[in-house]
């Protein structure tokens, strides 16, 4: 045996793993992938160091690795660097971060090899005799491109090719050659706007800029043509040969977005969402790794796409909280992407209509420099936006007169209009009118929402499903009635009260089907006068142009929530919302009920709007030292037994006390505002400092010893660094 190596292994235990190898030190380099047997099974480790065996060192104990998986490192330096990062920045085992960053298919130790294909061109030979009609249209086709062009792509455009192109090859009219396979890109492109003077200038400030580091937030009301940003950016760094990565928000928009840098980038995108398989999500990791790829769009874990020839990082919709994971690894990417930004020295381009409170103040202490778009790009203007008071709506459905008018008059002018409802299933209550019974989940505190459609009551926390019940299980009287409205209960009134008009919900459990989502898209930009009821989903960044009238309906939990973001959060939503209205020429309208229209927080945010709102909520956080003033950190427990969770953190909170850190408070422990979930009981304990150093530095000093904490086995824990809620 002649080398240690030491090893990230996919395990909560927070350290290095020592195998023994039979290369030589010099053949290792960090990065590699080998097999090791660990606790029992095989898995794939990462190499992170390689040490000399000479004669002092113990090995007896040792094991020796199964296999070597690279023998190039798959892992550039870079990437190594930013997960070293992120493991201590979240605090988190170094090799769970490893599992996070990687592709499936490479974290399961597939090999690191792209797949190819054949790319088409002609020869400059002579056609002897007549062809087949597929056989000219290929040639046709290949007479456009001089350096050639995939299989897949001609096939794209042609259907089943191979025995044309076989036929062509064989009278050495064509020839072939393997190349990477690269996403199919769409050939027709289209010109570029004509920017206008702000957009220029927000283009020109990143432009100027790009060989250093620096942050901007392009703050630009919805509609302005913050897209139209990026996408010349795009242009001018594909033609320096740069990559450019794109991270966007979890849910809805990846079709139209993307479609749009297709249309008018000549490149072909790679795409790192949801919706990609495994096997298109490895190669579109080795495509960018090896710089084939210059455009990457993806949601928030492409913030580890290798990037080789790094030019810009651009986040749209910065504020999104998809950006930060809330299990596991709790990073947000915003953070990572700035990290990675600097260490490269390039610009970091964050677009919002709604920035975070975070980036803001980031702006205020001039960290970040603002970018500002104030108008509608295509001329449309912001819609009007009232408040009705949603006492006195109709008992059944929830919906007041004056919002049902509005609706007959869009819809009759043959406009579309959204209801935008932030709960799906049909009611969030089912009471027993004879006995006061409820149903309320086993495992949680919490209610079971009611599902019509599938006849079923369902935790939205926890997932439990038990059928719909026709008596009460309590007194079998059959007086069960549910309350309050969800998507489901207002489709179907709306379906009685439109009966002329199709109604569309769109919510997670109508968009379950691959594609349901974009085929709803594209029935909506038919322009057919319709209703859309839906949740969140119908808020982020579409862009319908038949849609004049937006109605909001019972955001007010938002109002009364313990969660510290919830205002910031509501306003950006209603705002987001607010958006979707009168995108195109005609001009648009929003309502939005309320029990409380004279609350301070609507009268700022419908006579200020968002800008001045998010302000004012800065303020306030400011002077109360909470986040963005202040760094927080959460640790998290919890267990089957009630108290168990809140002894953990008593023992935990009391060593960190011990530490007599007093620049951190140490707040707690609490039980979490819903105290029990999925059958657990959870307690948090909340730690917070003006300045990062010394909450890191505690933490440094402490976590391993909280994991070695004798109850620490019997329960869950984990640490929350920078947390976006506390529920
Ligand atoms: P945002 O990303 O800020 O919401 P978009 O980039 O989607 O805004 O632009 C909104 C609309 O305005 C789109 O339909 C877009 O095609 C159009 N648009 C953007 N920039 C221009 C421009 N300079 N001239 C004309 N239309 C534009
Ligand atoms: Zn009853
Ligand atoms: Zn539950």
């Amino acid at each position: 045996m002649t080398s240690i190596i030491h090893l990230a292994v996919p395990s909560p235990l927070r350290q290095l793993f020592d195998y023994l190898s039979d290369k030589p030190v010099g053949f290792w380099q960090s990065g590699m992938r080998v097999k090791v047997n660990f606790a029992g099974r095989l898995c794939i480790a990462i190499v992170i160091r390689v040490s000399e065996v000479d004669s002092d060192t113990n090995i007896s104990k040792l094991k020796s690795i199964e296999d070597i998986v690279d023998t190039q490192p798959l892992i550039p330096d870079e990437i190594m660097q930013t997960v070293l990062w992120v493991s201590r920045y979240y605090h988190h085992p170094l090799g769970e971060c490893f599992q996070t960053a990687l592709p499936k298919l490479l974290r399961n130790g597939s090999e690191a090899d792209l797949i190819q294909e054949a790319w088409w061109s002609k020869t400059d030979n002579a056609i002897e005799k007549k062809l087949g009609k597929k056989q000219q249209a290929c040639l046709d086709i290949l007479s456009d491109y001089p350096d050639g062009i995939s299989q897949s792509a001609l096939k794209a455009s042609l259907g089943a090719i191979t025995n044309s192109l076989q036929a062509l090859e064989n009278q050495g009219l064509v020839k072939q050659q393997l190349q990477a396979k690269l996403p199919v890109t769409r050939s027709e492109l289209t010109l570029p706007f004509q920017l206008n003077e702000e957009q220029q200038n927000a283009v020109e400030q990143v432009w100027q800029q790009r060989t250093q580091f620096n942050s901007f937030l392009l703050d630009g009301i919805t509609g302005s043509g913050k897209t139209e940003v990026y996408i010349e950016l795009c242009e001018r760094m594909l033609q320096e040969g740069k990559q450019v990565l794109i991270l966007i928000p979890e849910i809805g928009l990846t079709g139209q977005f993307v479609e749009r840098f297709q249309k008018r980038l000549d490149t072909s995108i790679v795409i790192l969402n949801s919706a990609v398989s495994d096997g298109e999500r490895k190669q579109g990791w080795l495509l960018a790794k090896q710089g084939l790829g210059k455009i990457i769009i993806g949601t928030r874990s492409a913030v580890f796409t290798p990037l080789p020839d790094a030019g810009l990082i651009i986040i749209d919709e910065e504020h999104d909280s998809s950006y930060k994971q809330q299990d596991g690894l709790r990073y947000h990417a915003r953070q990572i992407a700035l990290v990675r930004a600097q260490k490269r020295g390039i610009p970091v381009l964050m677009g919002s209509a709604t920035p975070s409170l975070e980036s803001l103040y980031q702006v205020q202490q001039n960290r970040f420099e603002p970018l500002h778009l104030s108008q509608r790009a295509a001329g449309a203007r912001l819609p009007n936006v009232h408040l009705v008071d949603s006492n006195g709506a109709h008992p059944d459905h929830g919906l007041s007169d004056q919002l049902l008018k509005r609706m007959h008059s869009h819809l009759n002018a043959g406009n579309q209009v959204i209801l935008f409802i932030n709960r799906r299933g049909f009611a969030p209550v089912l009471m027993c009118h004879d006995c006061g019974w409820q149903a309320k989940c086993r495992h949680c505190d919490a209610r079971m929402v009611v599902h019509q459609h599938r006849q079923i009551l369902f935790c939205h926390h926890c997932g439990f499903i038990i059928s719909l019940a026709k008596e009460c299980p309590d007194c079998e009287s059959s007086e069960l009635k549910s309350y309050g409205s969800g998507t489901e209960k207002i489709e179907q009134h709306l379906q009685t009260l439109f009966p002329d008009y199709p109604v569309i919900r769109v919510d997670r459990d109508s968009t379950q089907r691959v594609n349901a989502f974009n085929d709803i898209v594209a029935d909506i930009k038919k322009g057919e006068p319709q209703i859309l009821v839906g949740t969140q989903m119908l808020a982020k960044g579409h862009d319908f142009h038949d849609v004049t009238l937006v109605g909001v309906l019972d955001t007010d939990q938002g109002l009364y929530s313990a969660d510290y973001r919830a205002t910031e959060n509501l306003a950006q939503m209603i705002t987001q919302i607010t958006g979707r209205a009168g995108r195109g020429d005609k001009a648009g309208e929003v309502l939005i009920q309320t029990d409380q229209p004279q609350h301070a927080f609507w009268q700022m945010l419908i006579k200020e709007g968002y800008a001045k709102a998010a302000q004012s909520l800065l303020r306030e956080r400011i002077e109360l030292a909470m986040p963005p003033a202040s760094n927080w950190a959460v640790i998290r427990a919890e267990a089957k037994e009630r108290s168990l969770a809140l002894e953990f953190l008593q023992d935990v909170a009391c060593m960190l006390n011990q530490a007599g850190q007093q620049d951190v408070m140490v707040l707690g422990p609490v039980p979490a505002i819903m105290e029990k979930k999925g059958g657990r009981f959870r307690a948090q304990l909340l730690l917070s400092s003006l300045d990062r150093k010394p909450l890191h530095r505690l933490l440094d000093t402490y976590t391993a010893a909280i994991s070695r904490h004798k109850l620490a086995r019997k329960l869950r824990w984990s640490m929350d660094i920078d947390p976006v809620d506390l529920l």
